[in-house]
Order: structure tokens, then C-alpha cells, then sequence
């Protein structure tokens, strides 16, 4: 969501991001009902004026005077009420079409309509070498006793799985590695609610587009999170941070659940795409200010590249093109990880910048020096999630014996192990 003042002074702004952003959000349309509550909230000050002026004249007036008076006073008060209801389907639908207009991509993002015209920043780590014929991470995991697929899909449905033995304790391993790293970055470490009301959706700029992304609870009017930033942004929901405390820093921990509505058939092998997954996110909340916005951006994109770097996962940077960067994303840097099996770098983190897109929506602010009230910078990015990030490192450190060995700085979270090797 935008500041109204700045689509008034700046509509073209904002109809290029929409397009820029292969968005659909109707500018014109918001434009002409902004105008239109303001025309009628003032014809309804105006009446409201009237109708108490007559009041406070009607004693000590003539009857005719109070008559003529009275019979214009049921007239106002016919006009008013068709006023005020005109005015809240205006207000109903302003709110509508706010919540759809999207946040001013950052000058650097490169113009683009899909992934192909995203832009590689830089690489790191040399990719494997085999003298054996590799596997992929389901054989791997299946030899070793890891994962079972078949089983889940019987009773759950597709893209459901199990993990066992050491591949649930490897899962367990990862993601406390990484919120340690956090830790030690300041990161305060945080598990929150998964089943949020639809403000909270809203809220984070998640709704309405992403709706039919959520799982639903619809007795409880509750959805399951797809990334525990919906949680940690809703945390200050409707607050007044304080200036010396920003900016915050949180190391979510949580379930993420996403129906992958519209994946049909897309990445079926395999732990890639999965509607059930744990996830380490770095939230921060900073000041409105868009030097340090893009300070903290790179801050929490370095905490990811030194958590590759640590796992020795060879991996690459890209800037995401405008077509890919989201509603509320101002700018948004993947990290995508080699896999051997399919033979390139596939997305394993995410990171963005949303400015105050979020604040607005979900009422976060703090009070800058001068007094003023203003709204937060939120910024997001992924700190592992598993299982997905279990295929580059089974796939990369397997064995021809089919062992795999365990990550040198996740050994201390294995009872020191040094291999996973079959029952
Ligand atoms: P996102 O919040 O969509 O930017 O995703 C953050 C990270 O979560 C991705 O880079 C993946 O590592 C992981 N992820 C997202 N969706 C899925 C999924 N359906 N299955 C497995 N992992 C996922």
C-alpha cells in the first residue's frame, strides 16, 4: 500500500510499477473514487453544517419560520443518509483497490517480465565434480532410510512426505545452525502462531493476490501461514516502535504451508516443491529511510551467503526483474543453490525490501526525533528452509558407497558424526 498523497501527486509513478510489476491494479479508477469521498464527504460536512444550524435557530424562530425550517431539516436528513451510504460503498471499494497498488521498484531493478530476465550479480563456491555416477536426493535419501514419499501420498496427497532417522535430525540440525548464526547476529529467535486471522494476510500484503496460495480454516475464520513473516510483521500490528529499538531483528522459526495452487504438474520428483516445509526467516523492522533500508537489505542477503558459504554449498546471486519482484517488494535479490540432478542454481532464499508497504497495512509505526509519526521499513529473508535446501546438500556431499558426509559446521548439532551412512 502507498501513501494516497503521493499516487495523487504521482499517478504515472504508479501506473508504470503496475505495469512494470504485471500487475492489474486499476490507478484511474482509485484516483476518480479518492475524488469522489472527498466531494462527498464535503457535501456531507456541509449538510451536517446546515441541519445544525437549524437546530440551534429553531427557538424562539416564528411557527412558520420552525415549519419551513423543520421541512428543510427532513430533507437534509434524506439527502444525508443516501450521502453517507454512497460514501461507505466509496470507502469499501477504495479500500479494495489500496490494498492491490504495489510499492515503486527500487531504481536498480531491472526491467523484465520472468525469471530469464533476472540479473545474475555474482557467484560463489566451486560446483561438484564426480568420479561416480551421482545420484539424485530421493535415491540418496531412499537408500539411506531418510524420506518416504510413497507412504505420505497414500494418506495425504501429493507433495506430502516423511522424514526419518538421520533426515529428520539433519533437518533439525540445519535450522538450528542457522538461527544460531542469527543469534549471534543480533537475530532474536522467535516460533509464532501458523494459523493467523485474514487481517494479519492483509496485513503483510499477502491478500487479496495470494489468496488462493493459503490454506483455510474457515470455522475458526484462521489461515495457515505460507512464511512466518506474516507472524513477526503482525507482531507490532498497530504499534508505536520506539526509535533507540530499531532496527529489530527476528529469526522466525516455523511450518510453512502453501497449497501451490497453479504448480499442477510442475516439479513433482522430489522434496523441491512440497505443500509442508520448515523454515528459518530473518524479519528486521527498520526506520523510513531508504539508505538504510538498502544497508539492512545487503546485511540480511551477507547473513545467507555466509550460511551457504559455512554449508560449502556453491550458490549464485540474482536481482529479480520487476516482473518478479512482487506487490509490496521494492527490491528482491534470490539466492538460488546448485543442484546437480537438476543441473543448475534453483531458488533457496529470497530477499526483499518492502519499504513501508507492510507498515501501512498492518499500522506499524515508531516516532522519528522530530516527534513525527512515521511508518516502518519492513524487510525479509529467508534463512534456510528444509527440505528443499536437503537436495543440494545430500546431492552434494553424497558418497559412491551411498553416504553422505555431514557438513562440516552442522557436526557439532550430529553428535559429532561425520558420515550418514546406509542402515
Ligand atoms: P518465499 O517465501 O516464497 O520467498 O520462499 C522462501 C524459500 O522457501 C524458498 O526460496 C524455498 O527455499 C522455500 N520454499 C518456498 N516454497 C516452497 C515449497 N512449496 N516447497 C519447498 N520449499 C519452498
Amino acid at each position: 500500500m502507498l501513501d494516497i498523497q503521493y499516487i495523487r501527486s504521482h499517478p504515472d509513478i504508479v501506473k508504470k510499477a503496475v505495469a512494470d510489476k504485471l500487475l492489474n491494479s486499476d490507478i484511474d479508477r482509485l484516483l476518480e473514487v479518492d475524488r469522489r469521498i472527498r466531494e462527498t464527504t464535503a457535501a456531507v460536512d456541509r449538510l451536517r453544517a446546515e441541519r445544525n444550524k437549524l437546530s440551534r435557530n429553531m427557538s424562539g424562530e416564528a411557527r412558520t419560520a420552525r415549519e419551513a425550517a423543520g421541512v428543510r431539516g427532513r430533507a437534509i436528513k434524506t439527502k444525508l443518509a443516501a450521502l453517507e451510504e454512497g460514501l461507505a460503498g466509496l470507502k469499501r471499494e477504495y479500500d479494495g483497490l489500496m490494498l492491490t497498488v504495489p510499492s515503486i521498484p527500487a531504481p536498480e531493478v531491472p526491467l523484465g517480465k520472468g525469471e530469464a530476465d533476472n540479473v545474475e550479480i555474482r557467484r560463489w563456491g566451486t560446483l561438484p565434480r564426480f568420479d561416480f555416477a551421482p545420484r539424485d536426493h530421493m535415491a540418496i535419501a531412499e537408500g539411506l532410510d531418510l524420506v518416504d514419499v510413497p507412504r505420505a501420498v497414500k494418506f495425504a496427497g501429493s507433495r506430502s512426505y516423511f522424514l526419518k532417522n538421520e533426515g529428520v535430525l539433519l533437518e533439525m540440525a540445519i535450522c538450528r545452525f542457522v538461527l544460531d548464526q542469527l543469534i549471534a547476529k543480533g537475530f532474536t529467535p522467535v516460533t509464532v502462531p501458523l494459523m493467523v486471522k485474514e487481517s494479519a494476510m492483509l496485513g503483510t500484503g499477502y491478500f487479496p493476490l495470494g489468496y488462493e496460495q493459503a490454506y483455510r480454516i474457515p470455522e475458526d475464520e484462521l489461515f495457515l501461514i505460507g512464511t512466518s513473516e506474516v507472524s513477526l510483521v503482525s507482531y507490532h500490528r498497530n504499534e508505536v516502535l520506539n526509535l533507540e529499538e530499531l532496527p529489530r531483528r527476528y529469526a522466525g522459526y516455523s511450518t510453512c504451508f502453501r497449497r501451490e495452487a497453479g504448480t499442477y504438474g510442475k516439479d513433482t520428483r522430489g522434496l523441491y516443491r512440497v505443500h509442508q516445509f520448515q523454515k528459518v526467516e530473518q524479519v528486521v523492522i527498520g526506520r523510513a529511510d531508504d539508505a538504510e533500508a538498502e544497508r539492512l537489505h545487503y546485511e540480511i542477503l551477507g547473513n545467507t551467503e555466509a550460511i551457504l558459504q559455512a554449508l560449502e554449498l556453491p550458490y549464485r546471486v540474482a536481482l529479480a526483474c520487476t516482473g518478479e519482484i512482487g506487490l509490496g517488494q521494492v527490491r528482491k535479490h534470490e539466492v538460488e543453490t546448485w543442484m546437480p540432478s537438476r543441473n543448475g542454481y534453483c531458488e533457496t532464499h529470497s530477499c526483499s525490501t518492502l519499504n513501508d508497504f507492510q507498515a501501512r497495512r498492518s499500522g506499524i509505526r515508531y516516532r522519528d526525533e522530530d516527534g513525527t509519526l512515521r511508518y516502518v521499513y519492513t524487510l525479509n529473508n529467508t534463512g534456510i528452509a528444509s527440505p528443499r535446501i536437503l537436495i543440494p546438500l545430500l546431492e552434494i556431499y553424497q558418497n559412491e558407497d551411498g553416504s553422505v558426509t555431514v557438513p562440516r559446521v552442522l557436526r557439532p548439532y550430529l553428535n559429532q558424526r561425520e558420515k550418514i551412512g546406509p542402515k
